[in-house]
């Protein structure tokens, strides 16, 4: 465990999470205290021999289109349930995944997933206002957690979730991908072991042209904001992967909106500017009105960036020495594969609540630096 806990943290370290050791460490400390439940144990009518069991909650767009779909070719986990608030949808997610109606769960039921063995984890992939909720129900009822991005829409939030975790002793997980797609794993070697020398600059910029006008993402309450909530996290985060730094204050400007009835609850697009360590120049910048998709790093030897750096797959990379050449992967297959290993090895997650709340306590900062046009500094 020990030997496992130094070379995590390394690994974190390298992922600009050096300044998490301590919460790491305890958590680590509590999942090894946490009651021993060997899968392969637990193998009863329905569990897949040697799989953990994940139920999907939340059945929308990413749960149907990526997760479910990436759930047939994991390794160390499979689609065991679902848990949605609409009933419709039911049918063909059972016979499409062949999921038995008792791992069928609604909002109401779903605390009596505790006395359902063939449920290991439950991913929680609704709108980002009820993360929270969701995800102290499932470690109250004994069940590992995936939380997706942004984590929740306050520190404090994050704060009890981590804390519901693990108080159960269960490892909490956030849904970062891109820590398992090779391009921004290259970003993150080539950034922090200096491969080019020193970082001077980075820039990343993630948007595009967003749809429906009723959509939750536009809705304040449920989104916790605009852009920089649902996409420029993924800035942030390639800001501090790959540099392996965290950034020391803010300032941020939002854009004009040029369509304010759509617009009216959160922001059309922004941009910021971080003070990071060393004098690092880094700039981000997110849109619901335009396209952009890049993660650019300028350092002393060269530049190495991607674009497009964050979808789902189609990543290109660019080096000083010419194109980078990574097989294709799923990356939610990898992530999901990545964290049932973690609880089966009795690790940390690569990617834990105390990432996600790194990042949501970044995002507020960039939000007040950008209600109030002063710096903000980041603790
Ligand atoms: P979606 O709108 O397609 O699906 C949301 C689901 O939540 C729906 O099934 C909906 O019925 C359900 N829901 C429950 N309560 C709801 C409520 N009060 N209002 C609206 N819907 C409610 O959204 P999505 O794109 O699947 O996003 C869900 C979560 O996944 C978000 O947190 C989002 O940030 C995250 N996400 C992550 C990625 C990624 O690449 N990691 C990609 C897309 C979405």
């Amino acid at each position: 465990m020990e030997r496992n806990n130094t070379s995590r943290r390394r690994f974190l370290r390298n992922l600009g999470l050096a300044g998490l050791s301590v919460p790491l460490i305890s958590s680590g400390i509590n999942c090894a205290n946490e009651k021993k439940t060997n899968p392969q144990t637990m193998i009863n009518g329905n569990k897949k021999a040697g799989k953990l069991g994940i139920a999907l909650l939340g059945l929308g767009g990413y749960a149907g289109g990526q997760l479910a779909p990436a759930l047939q070719s994991t390794e160390h986990c499979y689609l065991a349930g679902i848990v949605t608030g609409t009933p419709s949808k039911i049918p063909a997610w059972q016979s499409k995944y062949s999921i038995p109606g008792n791992n069928v769960y609604n909002y109401e039921t779903f605390d009596k997933i505790k006395d359902n063995a063939d449920i290991d984890i439950v991913y929680i992939v609704t709108p980002n206002a009820l993360h929270k909720d969701f995800v102290i129900r499932a470690a109250q009822a004994g069940k590992h957690v995936i939380c997706e991005k942004p984590m929740a829409l306050s520190v404090e939030d994050c704060d009890e979730m981590i804390a519901a975790c693990k108080k159960a002793g269960k490892l909490l997980s956030i849904g970062y991908r891109l820590h398992f797609e090779p391009h921004n794993l290259e970003m993150m070697r080539l950034g922090t072991k200096k491969i080019y020398g020193n970082i001077k600059k980075i820039g990343a910029g993630f948007g595009f042209t967003i749809g429906d006008p009723t959509q939750w993402r536009l809705k304040k309450a449920l989104s916790g904001g605009g852009p920089l909530q649902d996409v420029g996290i993924y800035c942030v985060q390639g800001i501090c992967y790959t540099t392996g730094l965290e950034p020391i204050a803010v300032t941020a400007q939002e854009g004009p909106k040029t369509d304010p009835d759509k617009f009216r609850e959160v922001e059309q697009s922004l941009t910021w500017q971080f003070e990071m360590p060393g004098g690092i120049i880094a700039e981000g910048k997110s849109s619901y009105g335009q396209g952009m998709n890049f993660l650019k790093a300028e350092a002393e030897k060269g530049i190495f960036e991607l674009t497009p750096a964050y979808n789902y797959s189609g990543q290109a990379g660019r080096t000083p020495e010419g194109t980078m050449n990574f097989p294709k992967i799923n990356q939610q297959a990898k992530q999901m594969d990545a964290f049932a290993l973690s609880i089966r090895n009795n690790q940390l997650s690569i990617v834990p609540g105390e990432l996600g709340k790194r990042d949501v306590k970044i995002i507020a900062a960039i939000y007040e630096a950008m209600g109030t046009g002063k710096r903000i500094t980041i603790n």
